[in-house]
């Protein structure tokens, strides 16, 4: 009776059950697959035939292929337009230059117009066919099904062993948890791509975002391979910053960490003080203490120097994101109806 009164959004699916496989979402499903490249002209090809090989059978995929041109310098973009002329599957999005994977990762969820989006990589460490098993799992009513890697063997052990250390750092003083051995590779229902959207922020620690956006999430296992060709374009200390850029994306905690390290170190030096004083009390005058003098001041200059650096980290952040620039900028984007 009244129930036109109340006003809903429209906006939002209807809810799916989690139900048996095949009963929902059965039938023809629009698939957009995002490739952030970054000078991966040699890998392409390979990638493409890989992708021809697992997607030529499935009769109920409908799949369109963005290519996110992450200002590579070399001839992806040539290579790319030439695929296009004969493969009209393919929509080329080309950054006006580097915004870095993250930035690209945005770019491509913004253009991917299909029903279910899957950002991967052009090197091929993201195999295409574990895509078919993630479409089983959506097809059970799962928004999001990540890919989780059941071995880091190709990675080097400082790399695994770095990111396990980043994860546990993160995970204990995040809000959100972020699952350990899952990268960018993981697919998501268009209602999850479409909350990623809304999310203003402009530094862009796409795994934090995903976490955050929640939505009913199980996984597939995969082997994680090494890359078909060229290099990897994380280095250490584009790791590094990487880790913190996560760290202080989703925690203001360190910033706490200096009211409990600054309470201890005073109460330490209170104690040391009566020390003293209770020892010239009884002793005497001593010989000054020049060696413990100078360890009490370059320690505590060197806590106040962090404690500014990570003031510091945070105040940089407000200001870049008070700017209100955008994540990236487009070139141009070649559809291929054009
Ligand atoms: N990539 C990008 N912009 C960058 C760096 C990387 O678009 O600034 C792309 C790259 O072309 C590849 C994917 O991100 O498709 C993953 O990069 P990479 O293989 O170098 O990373 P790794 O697998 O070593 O973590
Ligand atoms: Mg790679």
């Amino acid at each position: 009776m009244a129930s036109k009164n109340f006003r809903r959004p429209t906006n939002y699916k209807k809810s799916t059950p989690l139900t048996e496989h095949g009963t929902q979402q059965a039938g023809q499903v629009a698939l957009s697959l995002v490739i952030p490249v970054f000078n991966e002209a040699d890998s392409l090809d390979s990638f493409l035939s890989r992708i021809d090989e697992v997607f030529q059978t499935q009769a109920l995929i409908d799949l369109e292929l963005v290519f996110i041109n992450d200002g590579s310098t070399d001839t992806t973009l040539e290579r790319l337009l030439e695929r296009q002329r004969q493969d009209s599957r393919l929509r080329i999005v080309d950054l006006s230059r580097n915004f870095g994977k993250e930035a690209a990762l945005s770019a491509g969820l913004q253009m991917a117009g299909g029903q279910i989006v899957v950002p991967i990589d052009a090197d091929l460490q993201d195999p295409p066919e574990v895509i078919l098993q993630m479409i089983e799992r959506w097809r059970e009513g799962y928004e999001v099904v990540l890919g989780h890697r059941v071995s880091r063997r190709s990675d080097t052990w400082a790399k695994s062993t770095s990111a396990h250390w980043f994860y546990r750092l993160h995970n204990r003083i995040a809000e959100q948890p972020l699952p350990e051995n899952v990268g960018d590779f993981r697919l998501m229902d268009r209602c999850v791509v479409d909350a990623l959207l809304t999310l203003p922020e402009s530094r862009r620690f796409m795994k934090g975002l995903f976490a955050w956006v929640g939505f009913r999430t199980t996984h597939v296992d995969y082997e994680r391979p090494e890359r078909v060709a060229g290099q990897s374009k994380f280095n250490g200390w584009r790791l590094w910053n990487f880790a913190l850029e996560g760290i202080t994306s989703f925690s203001t905690e360190p910033l706490r960490i200096w009211t409990y390290l600054g309470a201890t170190v005073s109460l330490v030096s209170f104690a040391f003080a009566m020390f003293i004083v209770l020892r010239t009390l009884i002793h005497g005058v001593d010989l000054p203490g020049y060696a413990s003098l100078m360890v009490a001041v370059t320690f505590l200059g060197g806590l106040q120097l962090i404690g500014i650096g990570v003031l510091g980290e945070y105040l940089g952040r407000t200001y870049i994101e008070s700017k209100r620039r955008p994540v990236f900028l487009v070139r141009r984007v070649y559809d291929p109806k054009d």
